[in-house]
């Protein structure tokens, strides 16, 4: 799941920094997107070396989280880093958006997820405006249950389970949809999905 950037120049340093380890991040109208990933059944270091790359791509481009299709590979494994403010950190000057004000630098909490499951998604729904790296600088209102159980395995193969509510709800609802092979622009309605194609075609032009 992608946000809005905060700082190009964060981006690119980030970029400079990690290196080899950022891997191509796919886009619409790629087909690889339509794929249904297959489980892990191997947790070897090929695994846990596609883990830390994502990771790398993920951070470099500013995204919350990503889904191994993403980056090309048909596994059911995912990252996640919301990067909440840290409360205790220093809070530091900033002027994204056009005016200067101050806020806490974001600390980060990577999760990994392979072989994610959804039990007893909430009735109860929530909305967020979601975006994905995959359909860049597009954003739009998704409603998705606002809590659900989440079942899966880490890198070593422990399973574990959590209920996640809020944005991490939504984030992992978003990045699981990506292993069917459905991304956030498919819960519109056509004509909102055909204007926000129209819209990322129309940037693609201009850049
Ligand atoms: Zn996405």
């Amino acid at each position: 799941m992608g946000r809005r950037a905060h700082s190009l120049v964060v981006m690119a340093q980030n970029a400079y920094l990690t290196g080899m380890a950022i891997r191509e991040i796919i886009e619409v109208p790629d087909p690889r997107l339509k794929t249904v990933s297959t489980p892990v059944e191997a947790f070897d270091a090929e695994l846990k070396a596609l883990v830390s790359d994502m990771f790398e791509t993920m951070y470099a481009a500013n995204g919350i989280g990503l889904a191994a299709i993403q980056v090309g590979v048909p596994l059911r494994v995912l990252v996640i880093d919301l990067q909440p403010e840290d409360p205790d950190a220093e809070p530091e000057v900033c002027n994204h958006g056009g005016h200067e004000h101050t806020h806490h630098p974001t600390k980060r909490e990577p999760q990994v997820f392979v072989n994610p499951e959804i039990l007893d998604p909430a009735e109860e729904l929530n909305t967020y405006q979601e975006g994905c790296l995959s359909v860049p600088d597009i954003y739009a209102d998704v409603d998705r249950p606002k809590a659900c159980r989440v079942r899966w395995q880490d890198v070593e193969g422990n399973l574990h389970e959590e209920e996640m509510e809020g944005l991490m709800a939504t984030c992992i609802q978003h990045e699981m949809d990506h292993l069917e092979g459905v991304l956030f622009i498919d819960h519109l309605s056509r004509l909102k999905r055909n204007m926000a194609l129209k819209k990322l075609e129309k940037l693609r032009k201009a850049a």
